[in-house]
């Protein structure tokens, strides 16, 4: 078991783990999504609970211990992961290590004139607890759910900052973010009336961001 220990331990170098993918299930079957291929690959439940284990405690090799699998049948579900890993490359997504592009090379003078998209978290509240999301407690680099709303102060320096660094933009973009955005829609209402206001020779759209969709108002 100790080799075993000792190559995911090498694998995972001092990085988050769970940023190498994500297990999920179906009613029948069960997945991993490796985040460095994109790959998707259908695995037994043996080798889905010892990937689950390994994100949901950030590799925490001892946490296997309380899986209900023998010790052969734990083996071969770390040998198979092992044979993914060597063979198909999975679990091995690289750091960025160098971001390029125009926004690199003058910030500044696109962060003075250019700025063409605000998004206002208005709200931390959620009423539900999707286990996939960002803020629940196994994802140990975030936040977690939190009780906090945006005030109007806030949403209106922010807008006021939109207005006075866009000059060279003939159209602006304002996203409602949270939690669940809608929970604070009076701030929503708000910033659209305040933006529709001090906008009035630019197109500004809206639109409600969610951790996996994007759908306009
Ligand atoms: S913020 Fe979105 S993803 Fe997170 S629990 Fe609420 S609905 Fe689910």
């Amino acid at each position: 078991m100790e080799e075993f220990e000792q190559f995911f331990k090498n694998l995972q170098k001092d990085q988050y783990f769970p940023r190498f993918g994500k297990v999920f299930q179906t009613d029948d079957y069960y997945y991993f999504l490796d985040m460095g291929t994109g790959k998707i690959a259908q695995v037994n439940k043996d080798v889905y609970l010892v990937l689950k284990a390994l994100f949901e405690t950030n590799n925490d090799f001892q946490s296997l211990g309380a899986l209900s699998l023998t010790d052969q049948i734990l083996k071969k579900a770390l040998a198979k992961i092992r044979l993914g890993v060597e063979k198909q490359h999975i679990l091995s997504a690289p750091l960025f290590s160098e971001v390029k592009g125009k926004a690199t090379l003058s910030l500044d003078s696109m962060l003075e004139s250019e700025v063409a998209h605000i998004i206002l978290e208005v709200t931390e509240k959620c009423n539900l607890r999707c286990k996939y999301c960002i803020y629940h407690p196994t994802h140990l680099l975030h936040r977690r759910f939190g009780t906090k709303d945006m005030s109007v102060f806030t949403a209106k320096c922010a807008i006021d900052f939109l207005a006075s660094h866009s000059q060279k933009n003939q159209e602006v973009y304002i996203g409602f973010y949270g939690g669940e955005p809608l929970l604070n829609f009076p701030l929503i209402k708000f910033s659209i009336q305040y933006a529709k206001s001090i906008f009035k020779n630019k197109k500004v759209s809206f639109s409600r961001m969610e951790r996996f969709k994007d759908s306009k108002i």
